[in-house]
């Protein structure tokens, strides 16, 4: 039997640091699998709101995330997520799931009910790159390289905007701005597993930078950490 232990990579940080981008890219560069965790809380949200569930009814959340069946699976470069058997890539990406599910996230009993989906899924050989907000903290504490990647909320809100533009949604800038701060609020300040840096985890700032130096920084952290001592 292989004593070799899969490699975690976290990365944590608020909405639009440019998470998603850099974990794919990490994770490609590496070659490693990739586990995009705020897509499950955004599933759990989806299913309150198709079901009418009350964003404050927690058993009722916390029943709907722990019967919930979730899988991952790539089509090009496109992470798609399948809820109950169904493709919910598009619609879990909606602006009003990103606010209702910082609200559903937030029940403790929401969050123990995925701790085990997250650990399930991340343990593939030889190793993942694991996003969230509590990834590094909570889900993975004994990862091997914690990155916590941040920017300014003013960055952050103009990458949403050009991504909303992109996929044909129009949002407003001064709009996207308050619902950004609102989540951060919102995700940095809750009880369980609040959104914040591992004490041991490395901090990338990515405003006014473009990906491929972000990665470059990134990628140099991991093959420092990696080496043979
Ligand atoms: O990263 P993403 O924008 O998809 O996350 C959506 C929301 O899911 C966050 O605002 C946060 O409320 C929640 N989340 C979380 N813990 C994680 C990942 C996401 O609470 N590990």
């Amino acid at each position: 039997m292989s004593a070799a232990v899969a490699l975690v990579i976290t990365i944590d940080g608020p909405a639009g640091a440019g998470k998603s981008t850099l974990a794919r890219m990490l994770a490609q560069a590496l070659g490693l699998a990739l586990l995009d965790t705020g897509a499950i809380y955004r599933s759990v949200a989806l299913l309150a709101l198709e079901a009418g569930t009350s964003l404050d009814d927690a058993p009722a959340l916390a029943a709907l995330a722990g019967t919930m069946t979730l899988r991952f699976a790539f089509e090009g470069d496109v992470n798609r997520v399948f809820v109950n058997g169904r493709d919910v890539t598009a619609l879990v990406r909606r602006p009003d799931i990103s606010l209702a599910t910082s609200q559903v996230s937030a029940h403790p009993g929401v969050r123990t009910a995925l701790l085990n989906l997250q650990r399930q899924l991340g343990d593939v050989e030889p190793g993942v790159v694991v996003e969230g907000r509590d990834t590094g903290t909570v889900v993975f504490p004994h990862a091997a390289i914690k990155f916590f990647l941040t920017a300014g909320d003013e960055v952050r809100a103009r990458r949403r905007v050009a991504e909303q533009q992109a996929s044909g949604h129009d949002v407003d800038f001064a709009e996207t701005l308050k619902e950004i701060r609102q989540r951060d609020e919102r995700d940095s300040s809750r009880g369980t597993a609040p959104l914040k840096a591992a004490d041991d985890a490395v901090v990338v700032d990515s405003s006014g930078r473009d990906l491929e130096d972000v990665l470059r920084e990134m990628l140099k952290v991991v093959h420092a950490i990696q080496k043979p001592r």
